[in-house]
């Protein structure tokens, strides 16, 4: 009796201890339990540490706005080459990158009849120079784009185009895309039909009166007329007043130029691998930003969080893979320093093992998302299991949205990854001169380190490397 007993409790022991053995190898195939505990140890650490926040105020305080080909800009790769290498990055390096070099002077409109008052306003990136008294006509109002684009050749003879359509508030930022439309041909259509300017509505959630500058595009042999954006507050105010039936005249006064062809830097930091040097993660942001606030939500956040956590993915020693930071060149102005990245580096674009790019604020991450082979997925669940326990979701193997300077990557099947932030509040203050520290939480810019940090170690050092699709 005795004996069966004993030999009971000895095949539970075994079915037990087998059952952990099983246990461990099912917890992970792709890295060593000593692994997991540092991933730990990183996501501790990075959750207690402001060295995130700390280079984004120094950047926003001592750089401070960073147009392309402006000094500012001059002033921002200097800062990231002197950062990198205080942080111990074992290579740092720059990279040219070309751009249509353009700068703003001064903006400013008013009503001017029937009422008299003014309208904040600034011009869009690339808009050309109205005569020194600014542009006076009639203003037509349109709801959106496509109803200017299907409106009559001669519909806006001689008038002031305003689009008036407002973006959705939405977490992810699905309203941009739809209202972004305006912002870069806007000025184009309405000169095709007769405009001798353009003005719209902001891309913008905000309540506030700034205007939101952006991005904005002529077309060869089409009449180029000033570019504008006015405040939510603002384009309620026009549409009131187009609303009473009588004819709208406004003033609209912007001096920029533009400056021919400029150069600026990708700035390249890398932690090189021990077992696998070429082969690399890809983590980082743009490092240029517009000119009316410090860019602090757009992109310094996105420097910060990226180059902190390269340095917390790398806390436990050198990892297998490299993990590179890539401060992407003026992105403002259409993706200049990615394309040129993606040109200068074409031949090694098959050692990325991992790419993601922080460039939408700084509020939390909430989701995770790949574009990997599915070969990798499990490598990538196991990621996923460690992002959980700081509220990030894990969503959906296919096309990961992120950022932007990575759209170039596209064609090349890296493997690509986004950790996306809650966007709910980012177009209140996205590309305005309320773009500035004070948006930033420190706790939040933690958690995202954190993230990061997670996504880079277990990426840069798991058994086998991810393969794009
Ligand atoms: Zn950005
Ligand atoms: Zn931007």
């Amino acid at each position: 009796m005795k004996k069966r007993f004993t030999s009971v409790l000895s095949a539970l022991i075994l079915a037990s201890l087998s059952f952990n053995v099983v246990q461990a190898h099912a917890k992970s195939d792709n890295f060593s339990a000593e692994q997991l505990s540092q991933v730990k140890e990183i996501k501790e650490q990075a959750l207690e540490s402001d060295l995130a926040w700390d280079l984004v105020e120094s950047l926003t305080t001592q750089v401070g706005p960073r147009m392309p080909g402006t000094p500012g800009d001059e002033a921002g790769v200097a800062w990231a080459v002197a950062k990198f290498k205080a942080m111990g990055f074992d290579k740092v390096w720059t990279e040219p990158a070309t751009f249509p070099k353009w700068i703003r002077y001064s903006e400013s409109a008013s009503v001017v009849s029937p009422s008299s008052q003014e309208l904040h306003i600034t011009a869009l990136g690339n808009s050309i120079s109205t005569p020194k008294a600014g542009i006076e006509a009639q203003v037509i109002e349109f709801e959106n784009l496509a109803e200017l684009e299907s409106a009559a050749d001669n519909a806006a003879k001689g008038k002031i185009v305003f689009i008036n359509y407002r973006m959705d508030r939405d977490r992810d930022g699905n309203g941009y895309g739809p209202a972004v439309k305006a912002r870069s041909r806007g000025a184009v259509v309405a000169a095709q039909k007769g405009a001798v300017g353009y003005v719209m509505r902001s891309v913008s959630t905000a309540t506030h009166r700034f205007a939101h500058t952006g991005g904005s595009h002529y077309e060869e042999g089409v009449t180029k007329i000033v570019s504008s954006a006015i405040s939510n507050a603002d384009a309620d105010q026009l549409h009131r007043l187009v609303a009473l039936g009588k004819p709208v005249t406004i003033n609209i006064n912007v001096q920029a130029k533009s400056m021919g062809e400029g150069t600026s830097y990708n700035v390249i930091g890398e932690f090189t691998g021990s077992e696998f040097p070429k082969e690399h993660v890809l983590i980082g942001g743009h490092l240029d930003s517009w000119d009316l606030g410090t860019g602090a939500l757009d992109d310094g956040a996105g420097i910060a969080i990226t180059m902190a956590a390269a340095k917390f993915a790398t806390l436990k020693g050198q990892p297998k893979r490299s993990i590179r930071v890539v401060l992407f060149a003026a992105e403002e102005f259409g993706l200049w320093g990615a394309k040129a990245y993606a040109k200068a580096n074409e031949k090694t674009l098959s050692n990325i093992v991992a790419a993601a790019e922080s460039d939408f604020g700084a509020d939390k991450i909430w989701a995770f998302e790949s574009n990997v082979h599915a070969s990798s997925l499990p490598l990538v669940n196991e990621i996923a299991a460690m992002l959980k326990p700081l509220n990030v979701e894990y969503i959906a193997n296919n096309a990961a949205r992120n950022g932007p300077d990575l759209i170039p990557l596209r064609p090349f099947k890296v493997p690509a990854f986004a950790l996306s932030q809650d966007g709910t509040d980012y177009f209140d203050y996205h590309h305005t001169a309320d773009d500035t520290l004070d948006k930033v939480d420190p706790a939040k810019l933690r958690h995202n380190v954190a993230s990061y940090a997670i996504f880079a170690y277990m990426a840069a050092n798991a058994k086998t490397r991810i393969i794009g699709k």
